[in-house]
């Protein structure tokens, strides 16, 4: 896959009307597709291959870390401030707060909550609060109609 200068200094000229047609024949053509693969296959076997491999990983690596950083950067900037201070926005306690949020497109729909706050709306907004009620009233009933002085 070396060029001489003058293939060089063609395709340095021509480069994106190249890869143009390449990329489009690497999509219609399934012959061109599986030589390419064929080629792409055995270059990845050479030590020069392996190192592009790791190379390419590593700039993979860090675009996303980049990526993400600054998403979180993001996130953090918008949080909403807590109108209470140091105390949680439910029970008032002062305690370390965490932020509880429910959708990352809106990091400033958010409240600061304690920890048991907090696992209390977790599983609120998992709805397996939904049933407490009704399952208490079902044990208070099952109890009373079982209890010996409802027996005798
Ligand atoms: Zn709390």
């Amino acid at each position: 896959m070396t060029r001489n200068i003058y293939q060089e200094r063609y395709y340095q000229k021509n480069r994106e009307e190249i890869n143009r047609k390449n990329r489009e024949r690497y999509q219609n053509d399934p012959e061109f597709r599986a030589s390419r693969k064929r080629i792409q296959a055995k270059f990845r076997q050479t030590e020069r291959g392996k190192e592009k491999q790791r190379e390419d990983g590593r700039k993979y690596h860090q675009r996303h870390a980049v990526k993400l950083k600054n998403r979180e950067r993001i996130f953090i900037s918008n949080k909403r401030q807590n109108p209470r201070g140091r105390n949680c926005e439910l029970c008032g306690r002062e305690q370390n707060l965490n932020y509880h949020h429910w959708t990352d497109e809106h990091p400033e729909w958010g409240m600061w909550l304690c920890k048991s706050c907090h696992i209390s709306v977790e599983t609120f907004d998992r709805g397996y609060l939904d049933n407490y009620p009704e399952l208490k009233e079902m044990i208070q009933n099952e109890s009373s109609s079982n209890s010996p002085s409802s027996r005798s």
